[in-house]
């Protein structure tokens, strides 16, 4: 392992962005996102993936130059044309927008389109509560995981994030595959030869395995929570598909290029609470909050980052990362 300031580790993520084809401005908005998620100790979706996201620039699959653009299509629902760019671009680019839309309407959607979706949710649902507002954001990615009793992939890991803000101006926030552990997570697991928990998939021959490497090989991911958890996924890949115009796992895969970023859509909502609640909302949420904060052996979902996040670097960064990093 090395030690990385988050200064630095942004720096080496910008500069391999642009040294394989991203413009500035993607460049530094995928490098904020890998620097945000180091800085908050998840690590799967920080500089783990710069391989990932020069891989689908040097096959040509992502567009390193996107320009997203935003269309109006409804009084609070807006369209984010990604152009085949990655997303944290298209979604830096679609926060105000859909802020002022949720302000002015109480309630505001968007359809993000055309992207390359690699990381974790929880960045743009926390840039909506840091405005006041919940947020709510479900993605899709490529077949990965079975549906419950099934053996065959089908369904992406699916992830789903939720944020509430705080009174202290802090914000609560959840983001969770619906898988039982990220993709990501079985990758590190296999290579540094660490067993997967139970449950987390199948091997090629459907039996359950604890053996991350025999999963990737031709077997398949599970749901959390057993068929529940599969309804879930199931939820996801028709919000993050068919309703917004966008691929499901399934179909993402048929253009797919391996190792690369997925290609598809995410949908993300925003809520403002005092038109539901009035001004009182705020303080209303902090009670149950408190409530768990204050429980024996509880704690509220992202706490762990949030504590990450306080200590503000510098990180432990594995060697073999930064091999294959300087090696692009
Ligand atoms: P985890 O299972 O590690 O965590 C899920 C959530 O549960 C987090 O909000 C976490 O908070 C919280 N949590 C964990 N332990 C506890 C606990 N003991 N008590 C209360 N809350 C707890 O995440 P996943 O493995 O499911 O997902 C990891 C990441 O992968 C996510 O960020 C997801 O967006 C991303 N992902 C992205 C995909 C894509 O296509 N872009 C595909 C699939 C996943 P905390 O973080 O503070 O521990």
């Amino acid at each position: 392992m090395a030690k990385m300031t988050l200064d630095e580790i942004y720096a080496l993520s910008e500069k391999t962005l642009m040294d394989n084809g991203c413009d500035a401005p993607n460049a530094a908005a995928v490098s904020r996102t890998i620097t945000a998620a180091e800085r908050d100790g998840s690590q799967s979706h920080g500089i783990f993936r710069l391989p990932a996201y020069i891989k689908g620039l040097r096959e040509g699959d992502a567009n390193g130059t996107a320009d997203p653009t935003i269309e109006q299509v409804a009084p609070s629902v807006i369209k984010v044309h990604g152009q085949e760019g990655f997303a944290p671009l298209a979604l830096e680019r679609a926060k105000n927008p859909l802020v002022k839309l949720a302000k002015d309407q109480g309630i505001a959607m968007c359809g993000l389109t055309r992207i390359r979706h690699f990381a974790a949710l929880w960045p743009e649902v926390e840039m909506l509560a840091e405005q006041g507002l919940v947020g709510f954001a479900v993605t899709a990615a490529v077949p990965y995981v079975a549906p419950a009793g099934g053996r065959e992939a089908l369904f992406g890991t699916n992830p789903m994030a939720f944020a509430w803000p705080r009174e202290s101006g802090g914000v609560l926030a959840f983001d969770q595959a619906a898988s039982v552990i990220a993709r990501g997570d079985v990758m590190i697991h296999a290579r540094d030869g660490h067993p997967v928990p139970e449950g987390t998939g199948l091997d090629k021959e459907g039996n359950p395995t604890t053996d991350g490497a025999a999963i990737l090989d031709g077997g398949v991911q599970l749901a959390f929570g057993g068929y529940k958890g599969s309804a879930i996924a199931l939820m996801i890949e028709l919000m993050a598909g068919a309703m917004i115009g966008e691929v499901f796992s399934f179909e993402a895969k048929e253009t797919a290029v391996p190792g690369c970023p997925f290609n598809g859509g995410e949908f993300l909502m925003a809520i403002d609470p005092s038109k539901t609640a009035g001004a009182n909302f705020l303080a209303h949420g902090e009670k149950l909050l408190g409530k768990i904060e204050n429980m024996e052996g509880a704690r509220l979902p992202g706490a762990r980052r949030h504590a990450n996040r306080a200590k503000g670097g510098p990180v432990d960064v594995s060697d073999k990362i930064l091999e294959a990093v300087a090696a692009l």
